[in-house]
């Protein structure tokens, strides 16, 4: 028998979530953010739940030939761009839209052959440093790809650094709309946390939000994984999201321990009392955190319980004392979650578990091992 841990890939999550991206933007079209292998689902894994977006963004160009081979022929947007002047004749044999975000990318434009121009998004910093023309420069930018007969429409994109915080959109929007206020083309702006907080009726403020940001195409990427771009202030619950993605795997053995016993490495866990406890199949090389502490959520038979000591490479352990004095039965064999469904209908929010290990539902799921056997339902 293969070993008990399995990822499964919800195929009817994922349409609702991109549903639900959509209610919060009814005017825009909508990027599937699909970088990262749509961040460790898997890009062939989650087509067919997502194939109702109006384009698909990501930056790997191997990505973007992948999501072409599954047979996607409308827009496929270049997030980062171009990284060298090849990389151009693919976005023409591709038909790829791709970001500009500094001159030397102009610069290779301008040296590109093509009969038939390219669709580009230029990029502004409007104040994360991360990529993009300055203000002062963008306008330069604009009227010198404007020029080039290798350029055909110009869209307009920036990204926001505060967008699921206290500091929130306000600053960069206003330096976005002053700079770009009479130039012409589509404009892009919010990614998940934009768009579900600051809509024309945020359903979490219960009023309209005062800096709501209007744009032609939205970039949620997180929250059509079913995980909130802004926990702990909001759950995935709180957004009417749902998980994407179940880790699942099976207890292997089970240990009956006496007060002052511990549990792992490094002797961690101390039991207060006598107590049973599961091992766990999975462990950090599947992708499971090792800095998630004792007492981080986890589900057995659906039942809510904890971990206990040090996760190890292969192996954790749970705390099933309190799963049996429920009544319900907890043995070798019985079914983990270690975040997403559980049989019985429970959900572990995958936020929690980051919020455990001091990180976010993102880096989880990208980190999800290539060991992992991944299953799609539907
Ligand atoms: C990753 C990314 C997104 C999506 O961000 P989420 O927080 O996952 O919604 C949007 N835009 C750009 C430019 C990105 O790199």
């Amino acid at each position: 028998m293969p070993r008990p841990i399995q990822a499964t890939i919800h195929t009817a999550a994922l349409r609702h979530n991109l549903a639900r991206a959509r209610r919060a933007a009814p005017d825009a079209r909508v990027w599937a953010i699909v970088k990262a292998n749509a961040y460790g689902h898997g890009i062939e894994h989650v087509f067919e739940g997502l194939r109702a977006a109006d384009g698909f963004a990501l930056l790997d160009l191997d990505e973007a030939q992948r999501v072409r081979s599954l047979g996607w022929r409308g827009p496929i947007l270049l997030l980062e761009g171009a990284f060298e002047l090849r990389d151009l004749e693919l976005c023409s044999r591709l038909d790829l839209w791709h970001t500009v975000h500094c001159d030397e990318q102009i610069d290779m434009l301008a040296t590109h052959k093509t009969k038939v121009p390219q669709r580009v998004f230029l990029k502004m910093n409007s104040g994360m440093n991360r990529l993009g023309f300055t203000p002062q420069r963008y306008r330069a930018a604009w009227t010198r790809l404007n020029a080039l007969p290798q350029v055909d429409e110009i869209s307009l994109m920036t990204h926001f650094s505060d967008a699921d915080g206290a500091r929130g959109v306000k600053e960069q929007m206003a330096v976005f709309a002053e700079v770009t206020r009479d130039l012409p083309g589509e404009r892009s702006l919010s990614n998940s946390a934009a768009t579900l907080r600051h809509t024309p009726a945020s359903p979490a403020q219960g009023r309209p939000h005062e800096s709501y940001v209007a744009s032609d195409w939205v970039r949620p990427g997180i929250a059509i994984y079913g995980s909130s771009p802004d926990f702990p202030q909001h759950s995935a619950a709180d957004w009417d999201l749902q998980p994407s993605m179940t880790l699942t795997s099976k207890i292997i053995a089970t240990q009956s321990i006496d007060t002052g016993a511990t549990v792992g490495y490094g002797s961690l866990f101390v039991a207060e009392g006598p107590m049973q406890l599961g091992v766990v199949a999975c462990g950090y090389a599947d992708g499971y955190p090792r800095v998630c502490p004792t007492g981080t959520p986890v589900l057995v038979g659906g039942v809510r319980t904890r971990t206990l000591g040090r996760v190890s490479m292969d192996m954790l352990a749970v705390d099933l004392s309190g799963v049996l004095a429920s009544g319900a039965q907890a043995g070798v064999g019985s079914e983990v979650t270690l975040w997403g469904h559980a049989a019985n209908g429970a959900v572990l929010g995958i936020d929690e578990v980051a919020h455990a290990a001091g990180t976010v539902g993102y880096e989880l799921m990208c980190a999800l091992a290539k060991r992992v056997p991944v299953m799609v339902a539907p």
